[in-house]
Order: C-alpha cells, then sequence, then structure tokens
C-alpha cells in the first residue's frame, strides 16, 4: 500500500467526498447586498460559492453544474426558495445538502421548510460559526450519500458476475446444466409457438474412469477441458454445448431434425478422435446419443434428453466412439 492511499483510507472513505475536494456551494437570493454578503461570509470561513438573483436563475445553473450545497433565501421573484427546494429534491440527481438562509425566524416557516426537504435552516443575520458548522455536517451528509451510491453500483456488478459465474462451469468454461435447463425451457416455448423442432446430443467421454485411475485426476481435468474445448470450437454457429455432470456434455442444435443433427455431431465425434492430451497413451473419444425434440407430439426436452441417453447407453454397448440415435434418422 502505498502511502497515498493509506492517507486515503485514512482521511475520506472510498467514493466518498475527499476532505481536499472544495464543496460546489450555490448562494440565491434576490437581495443583492445580503447574497454578496453571504458569499464573502463563506470565503471568510475558507468556501467558495456562485450565486443566483433568484430560484429560477440558480434552477438554470444547477442544470449545467450542480451544487453539493445550496444555501437559498425564501422569498424571490419568479421561483421561490421552496419551491426550488421542491424541485432539487425531486431532480434524481446527487445528493444536495439544501439550506435555507431566510429573515422568517417562526416555527411555521421552519416547519414548511424542512417539510419541502431541506436539510437546515438558518435566519438572517447569519452566523458563521453556525454555518461553518452546518458546511461540516454537509460535507458528511454528502459523503456517506456517495459512498452508499457507490456501494450500490459494486452490489450490482457483484451480483451480476455471481449470476453469470453460476452459469458455468469452473472446470470447462462452457455453461452448465443451470444453464442448460434455461436454455431448454426458451427453446421449448419457442419450438412450441413456431413449431420449430430441434435436436438434443448427449456426449460422454469413453473410458473416461480408466483415465481417471490410470493418469490421476489431474489428466482427467486436462482431458475434460480439451474435449469441450474441441467440441465449442468444432460447433456450428447456433449450436450450444452445456456440461451435463462428470464427463457427459449436452449438444443442442435448433432447428435439426435428427439427420442433421447427426452430421453435425458426427463431425464432432471426428474431431475428438484426433484429440492428443499430454500424459495420455491411448486415444480420446466420445460416444454420441441423439434425439429429435417434436413439440408437435406430447413431447418434451425431458423426454428428448431420455431418449438421447438411452441412444447414449446403446452407442456405448455398440462399441463406443460413434453416434446412435433414439430412432432411424429420416424415418
Ligand atoms: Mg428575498
Amino acid at each position: 500500500m502505498t502511502k497515498d492511499s493509506l492517507r486515503d483510507d485514512t482521511t475520506s472513505p472510498p467514493d466518498g467526498l475527499p476532505s481536499d475536494v472544495p464543496l460546489r456551494i450555490l448562494v440565491v437570493d434576490d437581495d443583492e447586498d445580503a447574497r454578496r454578503a453571504l458569499v464573502s461570509g463563506l470565503r471568510s470561513i475558507g468556501y467558495e460559492g456562485r450565486s443566483a438573483a433568484d430560484g429560477l436563475e440558480a434552477w438554470e445553473m444547477l442544470e449545467r453544474e450542480p451544487a453539493d450545497v445550496i444555501l437559498a433565501d425564501w422569498r424571490m421573484p419568479r421561483m421561490d426558495g421552496i419551491e426550488l427546494c421542491r424541485r432539487t429534491r425531486a431532480s434524481g440527481r446527487g445528493y444536495t445538502y439544501f439550506m435555507f438562509v431566510t429573515s422568517y425566524a417562526d416555527r411555521e416557516h421552519l416547519l414548511a421548510g424542512l417539510e419541502a426537504g431541506a436539510d437546515a435552516y438558518q435566519t438572517k443575520p447569519v452566523d458563521l460559526d453556525e454555518l461553518a458548522t452546518r458546511l461540516g455536517v454537509a460535507r458528511r451528509v454528502i459523503s456517506a450519500h456517495r459512498r452508499l451510491v457507490a456501494e450500490n453500483a459494486a452490489l450490482r456488478v457483484d451480483s451480476q458476475r455471481a449470476h453469470a459465474d453460476a452459469r458455468v462451469d469452473a472446470l470447462t468454461q462452457v455453461p452448465n446444466r443451470l444453464s442448460l435447463e434455461e436454455a431448454l425451457r426458451v427453446s421449448w416455448s419457442h419450438a412450441k409457438r413456431y413449431g420449430h423442432r430441434y435436436s438434443l446430443a448427449i456426449c460422454d467421454i469413453d473410458n473416461f474412469k480408466a483415465f481417471n485411475d490410470r493418469h490421476g485426476h489431474l489428466v482427467g481435468d486436462e482431458v475434460l477441458r480439451q474435449v469441450a474445448a474441441t467440441v465449442r470450437y468444432t460447433l456450428r454457429d447456433g449450436d450450444s454445448l452445456f456440461r451435463y455432470g462428470g464427463e457427459e456434455f449436452v449438444v443442442v442444435l435448433p432447428e435439426q431434425l435428427l439427420a442433421d443433427a447427426v452430421i453435425a455431431v458426427e463431425r464432432i465425434r471426428s474431431a475428438v478422435e484426433g484429440l492428443e492430451v499430454a500424459g495420455v497413451g491411448g486415444a480420446i473419444t466420445i460416444s454420441f446419443g441423439v434425439a429429435e425434440l417434436d413439440p408437435t407430439q406430447d413431447d418434451s426436452p425431458e423426454d428428448c434428453l431420455r431418449r438421447a441417453d438411452a441412444a447414449l447407453y446403446r452407442a456405448k454397448a455398440e462399441g463406443r466412439n460413434r453416434v446412435a440415435t433414439d430412432r432411424p434418422p429420416g424415418s
């Protein structure tokens, strides 16, 4: 940690209002003498301020450059202090510390001012000690508000990241089973609405358990990563890969009849067959079970996955490194 960052940490919270950043102050009063007196009073206690002659002029200035603190008179032509206060509160800009500086010393005005959204209320003539203290409070309020806004933004980013992380398999970096379930829900409603068909393929690495037992889990993990990368690389646009669990992956092939899907996964199977992974002596191969989903029949993604899984079982039984379907393609 550098000396500077250490100082920043102790003097001001991150994303708050650092103590060396001046407050942007706007003085609003239709009485020119009062306005000047307040600006020079501010200067005598170490603050600079802009000024406006009424609420409307102040509002126009604020639209060009916001203020941290507004010190406003009550009665002014065109737009009075109460209206300026209400507009400031409704503006949705960053927090502005709003303080009335008025000759109305009665309780009714004080309460009405706070009711309109003011943070503080000071009567003329201005007591500069009190004003200096108020501005210290203003800095704390603004700083806390900015910190909160920054923390909320960071939380939103964190939660978006967590949402994405929860849907990606950490080992292979392909979308996981949760992501598959969401994708199937979407394609299912799409398929039903438009009568589109699609195919699902389950893929399993042949003899994976033997790799793990013989070469250890690190090599097994590398096999999973490389198979996933190869399948992903070989997919056609629009097709997507998911890690289903263990050494099983699912490929979703939208708008593809069984015969087309078989051609697509046959190409993937053949690409994996050429794969060489360091530490693995023999060839790595995969088997596929493919099924087509028919939204016009009493079918569902779950049933389709079950049929693909049964076909996969047959591909394994018939000797592995092959593609099997739940029914003859083209039938
Ligand atoms: Mg006035």
